[in-house]
């Protein structure tokens, strides 16, 4: 079966899924955590050959060494084969001439003369304004008549007033939201979805499986599913439910395990579009999984390092993971036994995290909950 491509500016052939090159596997190496370079290289080819050729990284995926892996693995291919998404860290500008400063970097890193796809990082209200100090957007324009980026975009976290004003200040090529059956309607990925369509935007799928949380719903949930296509996965639902959406260009799935990379090529190869009825089902499993008091934590790691040790991500989805088979004796026997350095009990509460967290979790009265629920045992 054949990956299934989206017209992109009538013109480019853009397979529906893309590679995202945020989770890759990791190893140890001097007591670090490094990208396992030979599992993950086999996640490139698998997908490349298999016909995925959109390729997501950014400046600060696995501290600057996604892009870095990307270029190693990508090199055998002929470059005009696959294309390239990377994105600014808007964050980190403190003048004007960091946008090119930045882009150099990564230009370098990448080992490519030109970025395929450019992105804005993560724009909201901060973002967003970093963008309009800096005149980024006009810095990107001279980079594309330069041939260095071919189309501009960015990737988004924040409410529809914040899109509907991003895309009204600027013409965009492109722009990549978080859209799931969950967040449809819980973080208003319909509306965005909406203004982007009809803007004529269109649109790239982040978090399609909402970080894992949606490749194993829950008791009752999963068994919907699956009693509708008992040889399919449960994560296939998700990938097909964004594939489905017209506007759709492509969806970014984080891939950290070669069965993902394979159950994704296999789900878009063999693409069928959600029917009605599925529709109705997928609801139905995201209803009972929602009863379920879940942390909404994707495991993206953008609040990490926090300067106390306290890995949030892991945290959260240690609680995820028993929350959601509603074991929370599980939960209170296993939190005690981690590493203390790592624990909710570190947090000096400075906030750094909160102001970085894409989903707007309150990470600090999340801590504190946890760790209450294991001191009243
Ligand atoms: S608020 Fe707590 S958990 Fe968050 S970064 Fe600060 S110390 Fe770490
Ligand atoms: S708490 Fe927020 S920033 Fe941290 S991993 Fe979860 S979703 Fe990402």
């Amino acid at each position: 079966m054949k990956m299934i491509t989206s017209k992109f500016k009538d013109s480019l052939d853009i397979s529906l899924l893309g590679f995202g090159a945020m989770r890759l596997p990791q190893i140890k190496k001097d007591g670090k955590d490094v990208i396992d370079y030979e599992k993950a290289r086999e996640f490139i080819e698998y997908a490349y050959e298999n016909g995925v050729n959109y390729f997501d990284t950014a400046y600060v995926y696995h501290g600057g060494f996604s892009e870095v892996f990307l270029r190693d693995a990508l090199k055998k291919y002929p470059r005009e084969s696959y294309y390239i998404a990377d994105k600014l860290p808007m964050w980190d500008l403190k003048c004007e001439e960091d946008t090119e400063r930045l882009f150099n970097i990564q230009l370098e890193r990448l080992g490519t003369e030109y970025i395929d796809f450019y992105l804005m990082h993560s724009l909201g209200r901060y973002n967003f304004d970093q963008a309009l100090k800096y005149n980024v957007y006009e810095t990107l324009k001279k980079l594309q008549s330069q041939g260095k980026i071919k189309y501009i975009g960015f990737s988004f976290h924040d409410n529809t007033d914040m899109l509907t004003e991003i895309v009204n200040t600027y013409e965009w090529d492109f722009a990549q939201i978080q859209l799931n059956y969950l967040d449809w309607e819980t973080q208003n990925a319909k509306g965005q979805y909406e203004i982007l369509t009809e803007k004529g935007i269109p649109a790239i799928i982040m978090e399609p499986v909402r970080g894992g949380a949606l490749a194993n719903l829950c008791e009752g949930a999963n068994e919907i599913l699956k009693g509708a296509r008992p040889d399919k996965s449960i994560a296939s639902w998700a990938i097909r439910y964004a594939a489905s959406l017209p506007n759709v260009m492509t969806v970014l799935s984080g891939m950290s395990d070669i069965t993902q990379v394979t159950d994704n090529v296999a789900t878009i190869s063999g693409f069928e579009p959600v029917t009605d009825e599925e529709m109705e089902l997928i609801q139905k499993a995201a209803d009972l999984y929602r009863k379920r008091d879940n942390i909404p934590c994707t495991g993206c790691a953008y609040c990490m390092p926090c300067p106390a040790g306290v890995d949030i991500p892991r945290l959260f989805k240690m609680y995820n993971d028993y929350s959601m088979n509603l074991n929370m004796n599980g939960f209170k026997n296993e939190y005690p036994k981690l590493d203390d350095n790592i624990k909710g009990y570190n947090c000096i509460k400075c906030g750094a995290c909160e102001d970085l967290c894409p989903q707007s979790i309150e990470i600090r009265a999340k801590l504190d909950f946890l760790e209450d629920l294991c001191r009243k045992q």
